[in-house]
């Protein structure tokens, strides 16, 4: 597409820290990141940014795409682990974000701080834990998943 910022990346009309090219796919450093080496993993070819409406062959490409990424973010930073999320509401161009999960314990689990709960989308995702719900309530919302689709 003529304006889209990462199609411009990808055509190399615009400049980027390039991570990993490959004849579909490139990785670029975030030019806005939260932390050291948030990358960003785009196709080449434009599609919209909402990642399960992808074409199952390329969906799939991506995320082998992005596993590699990844992997050689962790062992540039030095880092345990990297988180992957898909949000696509910044640019609609399909791109994974990686975030190189700096200082982590990988042996520790379970001290996830939390508190939070959105009513609507507050312009981004957050992996801190929300609020206990029970039965009912869970029993509530698959109701009304399954009724949506039918299955029920
Ligand atoms: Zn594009």
């Amino acid at each position: 597409m003529k304006e889209c910022v990462f199609c411009k990346i990808a055509d190399k009309k615009l400049q980027a820290s390039i991570v990993y090219e490959d004849k579909d796919f490139i990785a670029i450093l975030d030019g806005n990141p939260n932390t050291e080496g948030q990358t960003l993993v785009l196709t080449k070819k434009h599609y919209s940014s909402y990642v399960f409406n992808l074409p199952e062959e390329v969906y799939t490409r991506l995320l082998l795409v992005s596993k590699k990424v990844a992997k050689i973010l962790e062992k540039g930073l030095k880092v345990k682990r990297v988180a992957m999320v898909f949000e696509g509401q910044g640019v609609d161009h399909i791109h994974t974000k990686l975030y190189p999960m700096h200082k982590i314990n990988d042996k520790k689990f379970g001290e996830l701080s939390g508190g939070v709960y959105f009513e609507k989308y507050p312009g981004y995702i957050t992996t801190l834990v929300g609020h206990p719900i029970d039965q009912k309530n869970k029993d509530k919302i698959l109701k009304k998943i399954l009724k949506n689709n039918d299955l029920k």
